[in-house]
């Protein structure tokens, strides 16, 4: 049952929103997770890509299920215009999840822990008051009105929430990368590694991915940047990419989805309102990995909320504290990444393949990223110092 008075509103039950309502509820502050869906962690908007690093990091790796995991890489390759192959083997190893099980066990989590989720659950309006927020929702029809104390906006790219509280989060084109991805079988694919294609022509502005899952099944996928999304759309690049290189394949899921390239938020607070993972534009604008970030703002804005209720200080300055701790954490490396993202957009096919031949006939073992990146960046003094630090340990 919908109760009339909550703790924190947490609006978005995907892993920004129900790591942050756990945090909350584990302090014994009342919250409930309102989730427009009518299934958590359905449909799966993801290439399900996390490095193992990170999700140790946030969710403990006492707590790291089997079931959440498909497959496991500690290779990566990256195909050129024209063909020519790098092979990177990377040092951290990576998971392919299982994102439907992944995001339920998550908010199954949070519940356990205290905090009541809602499915079929959509937060149309929210209306600002001096001492809390009247939260308007509409669930399978029927129309609820919750006083909460606090806000914290987990609704994803789309994010309308924080504009409730006079917060712009509007994306320009350019920070939007507009995707498209297939889970496919009878895939001829290496199992242990994450493949790669890079090129304007057939991803502008953007890329193909294949991420394993399992025996010959993948999720093949592919951003494009926003500006680029006239004359033909990300599905249509698909299609044409597997016709061309999986015509045997055969599709059993379509995705259609956005991920925000942007730079973070300039600000993740107002009073009562706290804004997280791509809601808050954290996703990383290179690679558009944003599991990592929902679950490290996730984490932070739970714990600082939780404590804001105990402590009745609701206010901006209070909340605060968990925005500057991610930027002086997780987040210190998104404006190289960003700047590194404008680089990348410009590359042309032809100086791509010139990259690519650097590597030629070099064992994959010697190859990092951070020389990857090195190359890419080396007339461009401030960000080569940046690519050392960002990609140390790849
Ligand atoms: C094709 C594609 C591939 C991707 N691949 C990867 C990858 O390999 N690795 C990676 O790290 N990231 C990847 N991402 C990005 C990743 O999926 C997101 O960054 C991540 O899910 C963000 O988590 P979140 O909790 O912030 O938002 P979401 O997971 O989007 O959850 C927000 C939820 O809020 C709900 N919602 C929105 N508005 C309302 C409302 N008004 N009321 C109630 N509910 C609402 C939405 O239905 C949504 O389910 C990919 C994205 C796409 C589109």
């Amino acid at each position: 049952m919908i109760k009339t008075e909550y703790d924190i509103v947490v609006v978005g039950g995907g892993p920004a929103g129900t790591t942050a309502a756990r945090h909350a509820a584990e302090q014994g502050v009342s919250v409930a997770v309102f989730h427009r869906n009518n299934e958590i962690g359905a449909p799966v908007r993801c290439a399900e890509g996390i490095s193992r690093f990170i999700i140790e990091k946030y969710l403990g790796k006492e707590n790291i299920r089997d079931s959440w995991i498909s497959s496991e890489s500690d290779k990566c390759r990256l195909i050129s215009p024209s063909g020519k192959i790098v092979d990177v083997h990377l040092k951290e190893s990576g998971y392919i999840l299982n994102r439907r099980i992944f995001d339920m066990d998550l908010a199954d989590w949070a519940a356990r822990k205290g905090a009541q989720i809602f499915t079929g659950a959509f937060v149309y309006h929210v209306e600002k008051h001096e001492t809390h927020a009247l939260v308007f929702i509409e669930q399978y029809g029927k129309k609820y009105q919750v006083k909460a104390k606090l806000v914290i906006a987990a609704d994803g790219v789309e994010s309308r929430i924080a504009r409730f509280f006079g917060v712009k989060t509007q994306l320009r084109p350019c920070d939007i990368d507009s995707c498209a991805q297939v889970l496919a079988t009878n895939i001829a694919m290496q199992k242990d590694r994450i493949d790669f294609w890079v090129s304007q022509k057939i991803a502008p502005g953007g890329y193909i991915w294949l991420f394993p899952k399992g025996d010959g099944i993948a999720n093949i996928g592919i951003g494009i940047s926003g500006q680029h999304n006239g004359e033909k759309n990300a599905r249509q690049y698909l299609d044409e990419f597997l016709a061309v290189n999986f015509s045997e394949a055969s599709i059993l899921t379509n995705i259609l989805g956005g991920v925000p390239v942007a730079e973070p938020l300039e600000s993740f607070v107002a009073d009562g309102l706290m804004i997280i993972g791509d809601a808050a534009r954290v996703a990383n604008p290179v690679t558009g990995e944003g599991i990592g970030p929902a679950l490290s703002t996730g984490t932070r804005a739970g714990k600082v909320g939780g404590r804001a209720i105990l402590e009745k200080d609701t206010s901006a300055k209070f909340l605060k504290a968990f925005e500057k701790e991610w930027r002086r954490d997780s987040g210190k490396y998104n404006g190289f990444f960003y700047r590194l993202k404008e680089v990348i957009l410009n590359i042309s096919d032809e100086e791509l393949d010139r990259l690519a031949e650097k590597f030629a006939d070099r064992d994959p073992v010697s190859i990092t990223l951070t020389e990857v990146f090195r190359k890419v960046v080396w007339n461009k003094p401030k960000l080569l110092v940046d690519v050392a630090r960002a990609f140390a340990g790849f």
